[in-house]
């Protein structure tokens, strides 16, 4: 594919984005403005690239079917946990402006590097710390995202949801094998949704996988 255009009416095409707000925002925020230079050329390949650190940018199809399936709207506070580039997190800024994005990474180049490519999205701040213990005091949040592997769910992050608040997360034991979880806080409890399999980098922390 030539054009960040020309990679959205794939993903269009194959169904993962739906919903229109998503698919504008998508074909607003470039991917390329968030690869690194010696892998422009890639940015509009369905497949995920190396960043900084050894760490990724997600794969698109994966950005779209986690953004899809917590339905960020206007006027959210979104919380992600694992900035990397900073593409998801411009993705959700399009849709929930004027709400705000809180965005976390524990690898100081990534953000310095997210910070860079950000810098026209008024409405996300990058922190610099553990993100698996969330952002309490920031918290309730509209949408949780976690884009990196957790072990177990963390039970730290889920009392930080909204009531009718969605999270989404892989979840797994094994690097690079979990299953997508999406949970909605419901006023009677949670629901817990599989959405398959996916390949994850690791969640690190206090609440993730030990260093
Ligand atoms: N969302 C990113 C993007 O749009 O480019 C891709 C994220 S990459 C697959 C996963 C990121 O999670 C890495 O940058 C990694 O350093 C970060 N990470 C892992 N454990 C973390 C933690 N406990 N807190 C914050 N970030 C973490």
């Amino acid at each position: 594919m030539k054009s960040n255009e020309e990679l959205v009416k794939k993903m269009v095409n194959s169904g993962v984005l739906k919903t229109e707000s998503i698919i504008r925002a998508f074909n607003k925020v470039d991917r390329k403005n968030f690869c690194m230079k010696e892998h422009e050329e890639l940015a509009y390949v369905d497949n995920p690239l190396p960043i900084l650190a050894g760490q990724t940018i997600s794969q698109p199809t994966t950005v779209a079917i986690m953004t899809e399936a917590i339905s960020p709207s206007k006027g959210d506070r979104v919380l992600e946990i694992g900035t990397g580039s900073g593409y998801q997190a411009a993705i959700i800024s399009e849709i929930i402006k004027p709400g705000k994005v809180y965005t976390i990474e524990r690898v100081g180049e990534l953000v310095k590097f997210a910070k860079n490519n950000l810098k026209k999205y008024n409405n996300v701040e990058v922190i610099y710390k553990d993100g698996s213990e969330g952002l309490e005091e920031k918290s309730p949040f509209d949408c949780i995202i976690i884009t990196a592997g957790a072990p177990k769910i963390p039970k730290v992050l889920i009392k930080q949801l909204n009531v009718n608040g969605r999270m989404i997360l892989p979840v797994g034991e094994n690097n690079y094998n979990q299953k997508m979880k999406l949970i909605i806080n419901k006023k009677d409890g949670f629901e817990e949704i599989d959405l398959g399999n996916f390949a994850f980098v690791p969640l690190i922390g206090k609440h993730g996988f030990q260093k």
